[in-house]
């Protein structure tokens, strides 16, 4: 057995050490640089990038899409950050969100969705999942704001719909309900740099659109992250954020509270390299997503998560799958045997021990024995994100829930689907899973 195989491990390009020491030589080693503008230059010429899809032509011969109004994408301003949860938090700052408001986010998510939220002293409403996409249910979206506004007597400041795993969400819906409340979004897209919904680049719809380069993110500056803004004021307004709020005086003077969340120039320059593979990095997470589709179509009681229409156009960050609750896997009586002593999903070194081997809300037997095998074989997977509305930090969030999150976290797994994994690595992967099934 060779290495194990990871979720989803970053290759470099071989140029980011070029960039990297012409920082060190130049004496930029500070979170502010010639390639931090660079790298905002590099991100702004792809978001607002051609639809890479051709036209549709539909049974009547009119053409379907791209129909949206893409180069809108042009016109947008980035701004790189420390990390993508530090673009949540000033995203909701830029929209106004402060003490006491409520802001909608979408409950099946990774944390830094919501923590922000939390962190501005205001409360979040989270909102439910559709089973195409799995991202924001429009539907549920609309009940939730009538409710607020029923029960609160005002609109929640924001909506982040998060596009999970990469698949883009219903945005058209969403943002039409938004737009009609006047409410704006911010587009959770650090699991999706690059997917795409009718050609047009994610994080782009939105009034903001946030990234992320964390280490295992479609592409890395070690850590950061990035966010789209409308246009040129806004994006110096986040800057002065970024920047702990300076007033310009020859001293340092503060008429608001601001933060230290500006990306370093050394991780731009990591970043510069890495743009130059991020198609290549699209493209292999794609064709490995072909592959598992595929293989699983073939395998009774687990189904691959695939884009649901023609408009959808997923990264496939993470592949993932849905293994059937009558589905037999080798190993179920030993399922949750053991309390699990290293932290989950990469937080090395950090672990704060489980209480016990069980929560009240956790995936079905037969997921984590399948889990236990491939770990067993060398193979990491994850189980899909615990929704935010089952996770007892909130409690006692407002929710609007249809069964969704919590069913495909019942029942999901993550696969591995970074640039190291080879077509070989996906056969053997789909193999292991085959053979624990009884
Ligand atoms: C990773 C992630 C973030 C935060 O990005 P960091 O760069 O790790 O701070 C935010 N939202 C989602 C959905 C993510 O997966």
């Amino acid at each position: 057995m060779g290495e194990r195989i990871l979720l989803c491990l970053n290759h470099m390009s071989g140029r980011e050490r070029d960039f990297v020491s012409k920082a060190f030589d130049g004496n930029w080693v500070v979170p502010m640089g010639p390639d931090v503008n660079a790298f905002e230059k590099d991100l702004e010429s792809f978001v607002g990038s051609e639809p890479n899809t051709a036209c549709v032509i539909d049974e009547s011969g009119d053409t379907r899409w791209p129909q949206s109004d893409w180069t809108c994408g042009r016109a947008k301003k980035v701004v790189a950050l420390s990390a993508g949860t530090a673009a949540v938090h000033l995203a909701l700052i830029a929209c106004g969100v402060g003490p006491g408001d409520e802001v909608i986010c979408q409950s099946f998510t990774f944390c830094a969705s919501c923590h922000p939220i939390t962190y501005l002293g205001a409360k979040p409403v989270l909102v439910d999942s559709e089973a195409e996409t799995w991202n924001m249910d429009p539907d549920l979206l609309e009940t939730a704001i009538k409710d607020r506004i029923a029960k609160t007597g005002k609109a929640p400041k924001a909506i982040i719909p998060v596009a999970l795993y990469g698949m883009p969400y219903k945005i058209d819906r969403i943002m039409e309900i938004a737009d009609r409340y006047g409410i704006p979004v911010i587009e959770d897209a650090a699991e999706g740099l690059g997917s795409r919904y009718r050609g047009q680049v994610l994080g782009t719809f939105g009034r903001y659109g946030v990234l992320s380069f964390n280490g295992n993110k479609m592409i890395t500056t070690s850590g950061g992250g990035a966010l789209i803004c409308p246009d040129a004021e806004a994006a110096k307004k986040v800057m002065f954020y970024a920047t702990q709020a300076r007033e310009s005086y020859p001293y340092y003077q503060h008429e608001e509270i601001g933060y230290n969340y500006r990306m370093s120039n050394i991780c731009a320059g990591i970043g510069r390299g890495q743009m130059t593979i991020l198609d290549e990095h699209i493209a292999h997470h794609q064709m490995l997503a072909d592959f598992y589709a595929q293989e699983f179509a073939k395998i009774d009681g687990i189904e691959f998560h695939g884009n649901p229409g023609p408009e959808f156009d997923s990264n496939f960050w993470l592949n993932t799958i849905v293994l059937d609750p009558s589905l037999k896997v080798a190993g179920e009586e030993n399922a949750y045997a053991e309390v699990v002593k290293g932290a989950v999903g990469g937080a090395a070194g950090v672990t704060h021990e489980a209480k016990s081997a069980h929560t009240d809300c956790e995936p079905n037997r037969n997921v984590e024995a399948m889990r236990m095998a491939l770990d067993r074989e060398g193979i990491e997977s994850r189980p899909l994100w615990k929704p935010m509305h089952r996770q007892p930090v909130y409690a006692g969030a407002a929710a609007y829930v249809n069964g969704v999150s919590e069913s495909l976290f019942a029942r999901g797994l993550c696969l591995p689907s970074g640039p190291y994994v080879s077509l070989d690595d996906a056969r053997r992967i789909v193999d292991v899973i085959r053979k624990n099934i009884k």
